[in-house]
């Protein structure tokens, strides 16, 4: 199983080298590896998550081509002649970032959460759920699982804000999944001190999701008692500045938000200029404050992935699960086909998975990872889209 196709090194500058996939040139960050030209790399979210021998990355690549080049004619037709907002979108995607899609595992390892967000189902307030945590050693085991059995090569670690997970005990798990694994690690655990997130990255967390869920002030002080959103921002600026790779944005659908604030909440995702953009629509839950608010219609979310693709036309967007439980069926092929490229596979062990319920009736909760996988790979296929890696815009 491959989530990503392996390319060759054809020029280094310093950390940034130029990666060639089929004939196209991509960027990505390097700091793990002592890299020459001719050298095959799996690369992740644009960065270099681990090298390939070249007899292996030749048969690898040999065995692809054909089936490339199937995918990039047909994702080709499909962006012809756009006329809706949807399909413009698409083409504009086609465009600018040809047909590479990323496919990002997920681990959610602690619904315990020290916040109280009032559209979260995972907030300190709910009593109704039950917590769990998993141990450093499940979660690794997991990780090495998906990476080495699987064949993930970007990780999120999601949790709520959890601090039994203190500096060291995270440190210690993003320490032994590098030394396992291949793999990009993607952080998605909020709000931690700027010297932690510091030291997160030298121990080879390259990567953060953060969001900041309204550019609106006023809502975000509503949604999330006693914080500011300009704190939000400067983390995300800084962990911009240690090197991450941050993935970024905001609820579409909260009480109050306007039009007007959609927009200004996808400029404001432009300004930060995240490595992918990430636009989930507010599904309410019963165990929050919110629970009788309403749900957003699929055409907005997909109106605000669309809208953000033509503003920004070399960003990577992922389709979130939110998104996909909005319409379980067609939701991933919908936002695939107005303007987003990148999906996420729960991995989340089965005991655990129904726990973490930020919003209720989540896509995939049913599925196996195997069969999930086969779902995605065959919905990828049947739009044209490869796993090569996108690569710095
Ligand atoms: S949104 Fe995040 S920080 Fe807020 S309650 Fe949920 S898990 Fe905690």
């Amino acid at each position: 199983m491959c989530y990503s196709i392996p390319g060759k090194v054809v020029k280094i500058d310093g950390k940034m080298i130029t990666v060639e996939y089929f004939g196209e040139i991509r960027k990505a960050k390097n700091e793990f590896y002592d890299l020459m030209p001719g050298q095959y790399v799996y690369a992740q979210g644009g960065f270099v998550v681990s090298t390939v021998e070249v007899k292996e990355a030749q048969e690898l690549l040999q065995n692809w081509k054909e089936v490339f080049l199937k995918l990039k004619e047909k994702d080709l037709r499909l962006a012809r002649e756009p006329k809706t907002l949807y399909q413009i979108a698409n083409a504009t995607r086609q465009k600018h970032q040809d047909n590479s899609c990323c496919v990002h595992g997920i681990i959610e390892f602690s619904n315990y959460c020290a916040c109280d967000c009032m559209y979260c189902g995972i907030r300190k307030n709910n009593r109704e759920i039950k917590r769990y945590r998993m141990t450093i050693d499940e979660i690794v085991k997991q990780a090495d699982t998906a990476v080495n059995k699987l064949g993930f090569k970007a990780l999120v670690l999601q949790s709520g804000e959890d601090p039994w997970y203190t500096e060291k005990k995270l440190l210690e798990l993003v320490k032994k999944i590098r030394e396992k694994c291949g793999v990009l690690i993607v952080l998605s655990i909020g709000d931690r001190p700027v010297p932690v997130y510091k030291n997160l990255y030298e121990a080879g967390a390259k990567s953060a999701l953060i969001r900041f869920e309204t550019a609106n002030e006023i809502i975000y002080g509503k949604m999330k008692e006693g914080k500011k959103l300009k704190d939000r921002i400067d983390l995300i600026n800084k962990l911009k500045e240690i090197g991450y790779l941050v993935i970024s944005g905001f609820l579409i659908g909260l009480p109050g938000q306007t039009e007007y604030d959609l927009m200004e909440d996808i400029r404001l995702t432009g300004d930060i200029n995240p490595e992918m953009f990430s636009f989930g629509p507010f599904i309410p839950h019963k165990g929050t404050p919110l629970a009788k608010e309403r749900i957003p219609a699929l055409d907005e979310v997909l109106t605000v992935i669309a809208r953000a693709r033509i503003l920004y036309p070399e960003s990577k967007i992922v389709v979130t699960t939110a998104l996909e439980t909005l319409d379980k069926k067609g939701g991933a092929r919908k936002g695939l086909m107005s303007g987003a490229n990148s999906l996420m596979i729960n991995l989340t062990p089965e005991k655990y998975r129904d726990h973490y319920e930020i919003y209720p009736g989540r896509k995939g909760m049913e599925q196996t990872v195997e069969d999930r996988i086969a779902e995605v790979l065959k919905l990828l296929e049947s739009i044209g889209r490869a796993p090569t890696d996108i690569g710095l815009a």
